[in-house]
């Protein structure tokens, strides 16, 4: 270890005045913003801390008293040494990163969203899309090295390859080197003298890509499925990031959704619910026999089995649940009226009453489903 008098090159007797006269000279000399290039930076670093101990009256006693500067008693005078100045502010100027090291150019790519809308048949049994989307894919002139082939990237002259350059600044507790990205590679470490000519160095390109997704049953409006490694290329041929497909599924004119069932209305004329029938219906599976059977109730809901949806988890289909609607005729000639009078006079049918209110069709579906 230096003697400190000797780094300053003053006498043990000097003045606290020819101290900072001598340290003032040699900080001149020896400031790396002074000196690009020549490496002075430890001598600078030496001379710093030899006058951190020496003009402090307290230091400099024990000094001259025989402590170690570094370590023990001089290291609980707290920035007593140049290190721990030097490691404090490095370590907070750097982000918590390690100091030292070049960032890299490859970099993850972004995620991306694209939107489609689905048709309830869609939700029923799954689909396959082909979506176009707008991306960026691998540059193939460079597979991803930035550079025009036959060539490649060299060390930045400026930072040597760390990617970061150290300035000695100077503060309140003394003169502290403080770590920067260096601004002629960006902090890359290294330079690209001749970038690929087709990607303009990113290594990567803007391109049009189709997309191949199989969208499972029992999806939603809303719902997110995310494809890994689906979404844009990253810099410097990175990996992929994500591709998101968000769902919508379009009103079906004729079927809502309830949970895993479908809901449909089975308009049934009144002699039809008096008589009963049998009728095809046009599920979404294709036509379903549907018997009513007669005296059926408008209210009433026949369900079949099994034709609903695919939950999302799991394989058991929901149920298509039709309900029953009445529609009575409107317009009677003459002969029919006396038909249907004749009918009312037959079967002493109750005369309208009281009962207890049901707000329309689907009040009463609902109300059977939680029943039932
Ligand atoms: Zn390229
Ligand atoms: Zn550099």
């Amino acid at each position: 270890m230096a003697d400190h008098y000797e780094v300053l090159g003053v006498a043990r007797d000097a003045t606290p005045d020819e101290i900072k006269k001598a340290y003032r000279r040699l900080a001149r000399q020896l400031h790396p913003d002074v000196n690009p290039g020549a490496d002075t930076s430890e001598q600078f670093k030496l001379v710093t801390h030899a006058y951190d101990v020496l003009s402090d009256p307290e230091q400099r006693a024990r000094y001259d008293m025989g402590d170690s500067p570094f370590g023990g008693a001089g290291g609980a005078q707290g920035f007593g040494s140049f290190g721990d100045i030097f490691e404090t502010f490095f370590g907070a100027t750097s982000g918590g990163g390690r100091p030292g090291r070049p960032r890299s150019r490859r970099e993850r790519g972004q995620d991306a969203l694209v939107r489609v809308t689905l048709e309830l048949k869609d939700v029923v049994f799954g689909a396959h899309r082909e979506l176009e989307v707008d991306t960026a894919v691998l540059c193939e002139t460079c597979t991803g090295s930035c550079c025009q082939p036959g060539t490649s990237p060299v060390t930045c002259d400026i930072c040597h390859g760390a990617g970061h350059v150290q300035r000695q600044v100077r503060s309140l507790l003394g003169n502290v080197v403080t770590s920067q990205p260096c601004g002629s590679c960006q902090g890359y470490g290294t330079t690209i003298p001749y970038p690929c000519a087709t990607c303009q160095g990113q290594g990567r390109v803007r391109a049009r890509r189709t997309v191949s997704i199989d969208i499972p049953a029992g999806v939603e409006t809303g719902l997110r499925l995310q494809l890994p490694g689906s979404g844009e290329v990253g810099p410097a041929g990175g990996p992929n990031g994500d591709l998101y497909l968000e769902v919508t599924v379009a009103a079906n004119e004729i079927f809502s959704r309830e949970g895993d069932d479908l809901l449909a209305t089975l308009q049934v004329s009144m002699p039809d619910a008096i008589l009963g029938t049998t009728t095809t219906i046009e599920s979404l599976d294709g036509p379903v026999e549907l018997e009513v059977r007669p005296g059926i109730q408008a209210g009433d809901v026949l369900t079949i089995k099994g034709r609903g949806i695919t939950p999302l988890r799991g394989s058991q289909r929901g149920d298509l649940r039709v309900g029953v609607h009445v529609v009575t005729p409107t317009r009677l000639d003459h002969k029919d009226r006396v038909l249907i009078e004749e009918f009312a006079k037959r079967t002493k049918l109750p005369a309208p009453h009281l009962a207890e209110f049901h707000q329309g069709l689907f009040a009463k579906l609902r109300d059977r489903f939680r029943q039932g």
